[in-house]
Order: structure tokens, then C-alpha cells, then sequence
């Protein structure tokens, strides 16, 4: 099955699938599978330590697969300083034409990026950012419910209402995000007027995604129960795993602690080891609510295939059967 959209016919993308950028995860393998499998695939820029280590990586991409991929560049607070232009202008200078930009404003690196030809997905968490992005120029909207993992900003609208309240306002293509993970939520998100979905979580538990298997069997276990929103007071929320570390850092900066308080807990590195080890209790690692539907551990490739495919289901089959029942009333 194909659904063209607003989106795929923008970004010259088969399936309405975008693979979410998450840090220490999206590395060439994961953008290469979800490229193979005709979705958009993203290498997160700030995974790699260096400008110089991303344009390597989008290289490797390169080698894995020979269908479009883009770059997730977040702009978030860091512990340590990150020199964006310079991983602006490696991505550039690769050759890459889509860019997912996160965390902060667009503006002041759109001439850069239109000059070069390059297409900007913004993701953002509210409907007055969406519309702020649209006007200084990018190409689409990732709209992130409250449901998100990472960053879900601080106005907590799930994206029941946050989709269709975007859609309504912004009229360039619209990627819905936070909570998805099947087909059931391919054609909802359709259904509240956005092109196509993004879905973090769900590619973070495939086989092809470059976390240790025991980080993948806890997705599995877990609940959508199971998450913990951190760095609440200071404003830079993040939904991340629910474990001895992410609740140590809740109770400390609830106790009014400031960041110094909970650095040593929630260094990026830390979390890293956790993907890598396989120790889910050594740091936070973002995960969405999603994984409450996640119970697999599926191939990133064919799973792009089987939600579009489970997304036709739902709506041909289910309002099928639902327009039956109501004639025979
Ligand atoms: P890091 O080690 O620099 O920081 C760890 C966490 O602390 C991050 O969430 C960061 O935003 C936060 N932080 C750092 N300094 C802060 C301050 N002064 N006040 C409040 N919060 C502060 O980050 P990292 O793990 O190496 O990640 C690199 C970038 O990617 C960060 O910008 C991070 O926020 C972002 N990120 C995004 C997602 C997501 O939304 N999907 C997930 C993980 C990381």
C-alpha cells in the first residue's frame, strides 16, 4: 500500500514515516533501515562528537542505503558548549537536503540552509511555535505531543488536541509526533489532519537500531507507566525512562535543587552507557509513552512497510465494517 501525501510528495519520501532523532541512537545503521524501507530516515548531528565525525557518518549512511536520508540538529541547553554552525556546515557540505531542526527557533540558520537547497523540518512542541517556523520559512512541521520522549516543552497538550489544533493554523505539511507507534496511529494521526507521523521510541526498539538488546527487551516490558518528566522546574522538561536515577533527579530539583544539583546524574554520557551496556539503571535515556504499545522487536525496514500497511487496514477495513453496521440499523 502507498499513501501520498502532502509530505511524501514534498520531500519525494515513498511512506508517510519519519524516524525520530534521538541522541546516541540515530546513527547510520537506524537512518539507513528506515531509508531502505522507504520511510525518512535521520542521523542525529550531536550523537556524533565531532563536525567532522557527522560528515563520516553520513558517508557510512550513504553506504547503507542509496534512498534520501536527513539530520536531526537539536538545539537544546548542553553541558558542554556545541558548535552548531560547524555541524550546520558539515551537513551542508555532505551534500544532505532535509534537515530536522528541534529544541529552538529556526531563523537564524534558514538562509544558510535555503541557499544550500536544503528542505527544514521543524519540530516543535506548540501550535505558536509551528506557526512562527512557518513564517520564517521551513518546509514542514513536526508537531510533538505531550506524549514525546526527550523534550515535550511545558504547555503539556497531548496530541489529541495539538494535531488538528496545528493543522488548523499552519498550512505547509504536517508530521505528527509523540505516542506513535503502529498503524492504528499512522491513520489517527491522518485522520486529525497531519501527512504522516514521526515516531521516535518505536525505531529505537528494532533490530537494526544501534542500542544494546537489553535496552530493546525493556521497551518491551515496560508500560506507557513507566517514564519519568525531569528538569520540570527548571523549564527544559524531558520524558525519560522511570528508573533509581531519573527518580533521584525528580526528588532533588523538586527539593528546589538547581542543574548543578542533578548534573552529575543526568550527563548525556551516562546515558550513552546505557545504550551501549545495556545497564538500563546507569543514567536517563529518553523513551516515549509508546512504549506501552510496543511488544516486539521488529525489523526498522519492514516496519515502515507493515504501519502503512496496518494504517490501510484501519481505515478501509474498520469504517468498512463500521458504515455496515450502521445500514443495518
Ligand atoms: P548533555 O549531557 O549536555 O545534558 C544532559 C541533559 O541535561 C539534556 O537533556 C540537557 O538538555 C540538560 N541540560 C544541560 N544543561 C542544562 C542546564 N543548564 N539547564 C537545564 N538543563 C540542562 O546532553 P546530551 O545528552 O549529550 O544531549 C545533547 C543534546 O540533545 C541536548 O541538547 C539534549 O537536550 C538533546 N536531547 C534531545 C532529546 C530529544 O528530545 N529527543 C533526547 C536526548 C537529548
Amino acid at each position: 500500500m502507498m499513501f501520498s501525501t502532502r509530505f511524501t510528495e514534498t520531500f519525494g519520501i515513498t511512506h508517510p514515516i519519519v524516524q525520530g532523532g534521538m541522541q546516541w541512537v540515530g546513527r547510520a545503521e537506524l537512518a539507513a533501515a528506515v531509508a531502505n524501507g522507504g520511510g525518512l530516515g535521520l542521523i542525529t548531528a550531536l550523537t556524533q562528537p565531532t563536525p567532522e565525525g557527522l560528515a563520516a557518518e553520513i558517508a557510512r549512511c550513504r553506504e547503507l542505503t542509496d534512498r534520501p536520508f536527513g539530520v536531526n540538529l537539536t538545539i537544546l541547553p548542553t553541558i558542554d558548549p556545541v558548535p552548531y554552525d560547524e555541524y550546520r556546515d558539515a551537513i551542508v557540505a555532505s551534500g544532505v537536503t532535509v534537515v530536522e531542526t528541534a529544541g529552538s527557533n529556526p531563523a537564524p540558520h534558514m538562509p544558510f540552509f535555503k541557499e544550500h537547497g536544503v528542505k527544514v523540518i521543524h519540530k516543535c512542541t506548540s501550535v505558536r511555535h509551528a506557526v512562527k517556523a512557518e513564517n520564517v520559512g521551513v518546509d514542514a512541521i513536526s508537531i510533538d505531543g505531550f506524549e514525546c520522549a526527550g523534550h515535550p516543552g511545558e504547555d503539556d497538550i497531548p496530541g489529541l488536541v495539538l494535531i488538528p489544533a496545528a493543522a488548523a493554523k499552519i498550512s505547509i505539511p504536517l508530521i505528527a509526533s509523540g505516542g506513535f507507534a503502529d498503524g492504528r496511529g499512522l491513520a489517527a494521526a491522518l485522520a486529525l489532519g497531519a501527512d504522516g507521523v514521526n515516531m521516535g521510541t518505536r525505531f529505537l526498539c528494532t533490530r537494526e537500531s544501534p542500542v544494546h538488546q537489553r535496552v530493546k527487551e525493556r521497551v518491551v516490558e515496560a508500560t506507557e507507566l513507566d517514564t519519568e518528566l525531569i528538569f520540570r522546574t527548571l523549564r527544559n522538561t524531558s520524558r525519560v525512562a522511570s528508573n533509581a536515577v531519573s527518580r533521584e533527579t525528580v526528588e532533588t530539583l523538586s527539593a528546589k535543587g538547581i542543574f548543578e544539583d542533578v548534573r552529575h546524574l543526568v550527563n548525556g554520557k551516562r546515558g550513552r552507557g546505557v545504550y551501549e551496556l545495556g545497564d538500563i539503571d546507569a543514567g536517563v535515556w529518553s523513551v516515549g509513552l509508546s512504549q506501552g504499545l510496543i511488544h516486539e522487536i521488529p525489523s526498522a525496514t519492514e516496519l515502515v512497510g507493515r504501519i502503512v500497511d496496518e494504517a490501510e487496514e484501519v481505515i478501509r477495513a474498520q469504517f468498512e465494517r463500521i458504515f455496515a453496521r450502521a445500514e443495518l440499523r
